[in-house]
């Protein structure tokens, strides 16, 4: 990689940004009152000197208030897998908050048994409840796990992401103990008081840990999709399920984002056996939308356990967590959106996706990789594939990445500022996928000069 050339090409596109977005501009140079210029910090992870602002979106399609429409493979990072405001989910949203009105009134609606049971049907857990994010759904299956076990840490993968939960905030060091991921703002405690820490793929490392006796569950993505995607190796899988039962450890998979690999996810696809499951973000179709399952042994443990508060304030619940609203969006995205057919033609469209990024590699004999996890494909710079989250946070290069991120979003396509990850919602089209291609093989020529 000639560094001076991409830097070049980086200026060039930042400039163009700059010139092309005036509207995106003055608004962030004239928001005084938010922390950081932005509602919420994470957004100013974007390419460029400033977010563009949202005008309006559409199934795959967003646009900008400069009035430029953009192919959407970030789907609000997952949040908007169904698409955005999918006319179902809409319908319901309008019917629940307009014409029945009510979102959050502290009573329960039919519709959450419904979703449990669809739930179940695709994940396997039978004891279902509702969060507003995925955040608090790992939380409180934390603190249930903790409760039935009466040990205290929690297992995770290192460069794991689970949300804001403290426990996961830990990383391999360099001496391959834990230590505080680099960055970890204002830690309760020292972080491997509450926790330990694996590779992903890594049996005898999770053995090592599991060994103390201590650690409450293994929460884990079945493939980690937030430092790159990193897939499971065969039979690791099969290992970790076989260790955390010899070692009396629960497992915990959280599906927040691997549920792009069939309509159960990881969970449904690869036949896995947790006790228990995590999700958010995509259930809702765009409303905020999370839930935990249980096995109905699981659940019956702790409903039996007279010292734990599970009604008042006790750790576990969110006074508008299960709300209406969040409840009836979930029914309609999993009644009418994100359906098995859906995921079928989801799944096609990102093998295409993965087809045209191999290709443009190729054709320039980079050392990259892209991997593919049904509806989600991500290329990572390194080869051959990082098999460990430790691996895939070494391969990263920012600023390749934020000249890729531009070079796409000048004209005319949004990934997920995180990393190189696209998604498929069901209003993607293989002429949205070509595109990308097209303009893939482009910035890749540009770059080899
Ligand atoms: N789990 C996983 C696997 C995630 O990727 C994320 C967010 N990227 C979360 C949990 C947290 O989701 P939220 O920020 O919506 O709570």
């Amino acid at each position: 990689m000639d560094r001076a050339r991409l830097r070049q090409l980086l200026a060039r596109e930042s400039a163009e940004a700059e010139c092309a977005n005036p509207r995106s501009r003055a608004a962030y140079a004239e928001a005084e009152h938010l922390f950081g210029r932005v509602p919420m910090t994470w957004m100013n992870k974007t390419a460029g000197a400033f977010p563009r602002y949202l005008e309006s979106a559409h199934g795959a399609r967003v646009r900008d208030i400069d009035g430029h429409e953009y192919i959407d493979f970030c789907l609000g990072d997952t949040g908007a897998m169904a698409g955005h405001s999918p006319a179902a989910v809409t319908d319901a949203v309008q019917h629940r908050f307009t014409a029945l009105g009510g979102a959050t009134a502290m009573l329960p609606t039919q519709d959450a048994e419904w979703v449990g049971a669809e739930l179940t049907r695709r994940f396997g857990p039978t004891r279902w409840s509702f969060s507003l994010t995925a955040t608090d759904a790992n939380r409180w299956a934390i603190r249930l796990a903790r409760a039935v076990t009466g040990r205290p840490k929690i297992l995770v993968n290192s460069y794991c992401y689970h949300g804001s939960v403290d426990e996961s905030l830990i990383v391999t060091g360099p001496d391959g103990r834990g230590a505080a991921r680099p960055g970890n703002v204002g830690a309760p405690c020292d972080v491997t008081l509450t926790s330990r820490v694996a590779e992903f793929n890594d049996l005898d490392h999770l053995e090592r840990e599991l060994a103390h006796g201590d650690v409450a569950a293994v929460l884990m993505e079945p493939a980690l999709t937030n430092i790159g995607i990193v897939l499971p190796e065969p039979g690791y899988l099969e290992g970790v399920r076989e260790l955390t039962r010899r070692h009396g450890t629960l497992l915990i998979n959280d599906e927040t984002h691997t549920f792009s690999a069939g309509p159960g996810g990881c969970t449904g696809a690869w036949g896995l056996e947790p006790d228990v499951l995590t999700i958010g973000k995509a259930i809702g179709g765009g409303i905020p939308a999370g839930a935990y399952g249980l096995s109905a042994e699981l659940a019956d443990r702790l409903l039996g356990r007279d010292d734990l508060d599970l009604v008042d304030m006790g750790g576990v619940g969110g006074t508008l967590a299960g709300n209406a609203l969040s409840v009836a969006a979930t029914r309609a995205t999993l009644e009418h959106v994100l359906t098995d057919e859906a995921f079928a033609r989801m799944c096609r469209l990102a093998e295409r996706f993965e087809a045209g990024v191999r290709a443009g590699i190729e054709a320039h004999a980079l050392p990259w990789t892209v991997s593919r996890l049904g509806a989600r494909t991500e290329y990572r710079f390194t080869a051959p594939a990082p098999r460990t989250g430790t691996e895939a946070a070494t391969a990263s290069d920012p600023e390749l990445e934020d000249f890729l991120h531009l070079y796409l979003a000048n004209r005319g396509i949004l990934l997920t500022p995180f990393h190189n990850m696209a998604l498929m919602c069901p209003d993607t089209t293989e002429q949205d996928v070509d595109t990308h291609t097209a303009l893939f093989a482009a910035a890749l020529a540009e770059l080899a000069g």
